[in-house]
């Protein structure tokens, strides 16, 4: 939108009714992506209008999970997102040619960001969720700054070194006076497919330390929102475009999925 005025993001507004939640992991892989769309999709099948805006410009793997195949349109200057599985999704994937990577400074991430949430037709949503990249960078400041009502939900492993990452990257909730709705911990053991019994791949109790962490920080109740078990079929459902919640609603990933979607 060269040289025009910056549109008002709405979720800012005074009034917003869009709870917002900004899904935030110390580092890459334990499934931060895995958890936005799983949660994306359990609160749209519960009925709530979602939409998902895939702020991990660099690693944007969102609408692969969700498989939106759509592009997005343009109806009167705004940008129509695509949808799927009544979620309505825009990532910076859907903008680059092929598999083309995004290579931006800082000020523009935060420009593509306020794109996102401004520029887009978002409609009445009752949740948005924004995948954030891994750490405590850019786009982590401009959501505060853009979305300074935006809560944040912190997904670690139980690992402690995923833990101690995880802690910083939610304690920028301190100095951007954000509230942390809470602490997922994901790929917390493998249940052996002979006997049931739980196999701590990584260790035990990071989400709680997390949560422990974040309370002491913050100076208010962090709860531990739920524990996500290692499940080949979570993976497979972010393979193939089909959110476990959805395509195996009573597996171990998914039960404990949407009982995460329920707490929110
Ligand atoms: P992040 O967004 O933190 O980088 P992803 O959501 O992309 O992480 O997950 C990394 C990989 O691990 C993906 O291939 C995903 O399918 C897989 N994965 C995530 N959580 C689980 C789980 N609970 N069980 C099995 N595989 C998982």
């Amino acid at each position: 939108r060269g040289g025009q005025a910056e549109r008002e993001v709405p979720f800012a507004k005074p009034g917003s009714l869009t709870r917002v939640y900004a899904v935030a992991s110390g580092k890459g892989g334990v499934g931060k992506s895995s958890v936005t769309v799983n949660l994306a999709a359990a609160l749209a099948a519960d009925g709530l209008k979602v939409g998902v805006v895939d702020a991990d410009i660099y690693g944007h793997s969102v609408p692969r999970m969700l498989g939106t195949e759509g592009r997005p349109t343009q109806v009167e200057n705004m940008i129509m997102p695509p949808s799927a599985y009544g979620v309505q999704v825009i990532s910076i994937g859907m903008f680059t040619p092929g598999n083309a990577p995004v290579v931006w400074r800082g000020p523009m991430l935060h420009r593509a960001l306020q794109q996102f949430l401004a520029d887009v037709y978002w409609g009445d949503l009752d949740v948005l969720l924004l995948d954030l990249p891994p750490g405590t960078g850019d786009i982590a400041i401009s959501v505060a700054q853009l979305v300074p009502g935006a809560e944040i939900l912190v997904v670690t492993t139980p690992q402690q070194a995923a833990a101690e990452v995880a802690e910083r990257a939610g304690s920028i909730a301190v100095q951007t006076h954000q509230k942390i709705v809470g602490v997922v911990e994901n790929m917390s053991g493998l249940p052996c497919p002979h006997c049931g019994e739980l196999v701590d791949v990584f260790g035990s109790g990071g989400g709680q330390r997390v949560a422990e962490g974040l309370t002491r920080a913050v100076g208010a109740e962090v709860p531990v929102l739920g524990s996500i078990p290692i499940d080949v079929r979570l993976r497979e459902g972010g393979d193939e475009g089909k959110p476990v919640v959805l395509s195996d609603p009573d597996s171990p990933a998914g039960a404990a999925l949407r009982k995460i979607a329920s707490a929110l």
